[in-house]
């Protein structure tokens, strides 16, 4: 996988102690975006998932994996294996995508239907300047919602997380 950078013991990226994994490349360009860097799909490292998998392991604290970037869908498959092998490990996963989970349901490729499938938690949507705001947890602006993906694809509607 190209990857932008790993936070082995994020707290701000979801609930819990996570090790983030910030992916490399984003065709989104949000006005205002933090992580301009992680835009060009061929900046970053080149990483194996291998290599990710045993980091994400080593530290028995960790309550779950969060993908971020960068855009997670852009590299679905590497995405997969990363989430597979933390509910394997007992890990929750949740996501962050500038798409909506409405657009990854319907109109995804199948590897990005199936690391939909593979996620708890999508905070999906676009980050839009006018919405910013600091008081919402694990979100940069209003318009980006916290999904619980099993629900809504069983509900074929969206729940969010309360
Ligand atoms: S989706 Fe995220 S990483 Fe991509 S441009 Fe928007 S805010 Fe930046």
């Amino acid at each position: 996988m190209r990857i932008a950078g790993i936070v082995q013991d994020s707290i701000v990226d979801g609930p819990g102690l996570r090790f983030t994994v910030f992916v490399q490349g984003c065709h989104h360009a949000c006005p205002g975006c933090h992580n301009p860097q992680t835009h060009d799909p061929l900046g970053g490292t080149e990483y194996p998932v291998a290599e990710l998998l045993a980091k994400m392991r080593s530290n028995p604290l960790t309550d779950g994996l969060t993908l971020s970037g960068g855009e997670p869908f852009e590299q679905s498959e590497g995405c997969l294996a990363l989430a597979q092998a933390a509910h394997e490990s007992g890990l929750t996963v949740w996501c962050y995508t500038g798409s909506t989970f409405e657009f990854l349901r319907d109109q995804g490729t199948p590897a990005q239907r199936s690391l939909l499938r593979e996620v708890d938690v999508l905070v999906d949507g676009p980050f839009i300047l006018s919405e910013r705001t600091l008081c919402l947890p694990w979100r940069g602006s209003r318009n980006q919602r916290l999904i619980c993906v099993q629900q809504s694809l069983d509900a074929s509607q969206v729940i969010l997380l309360k």
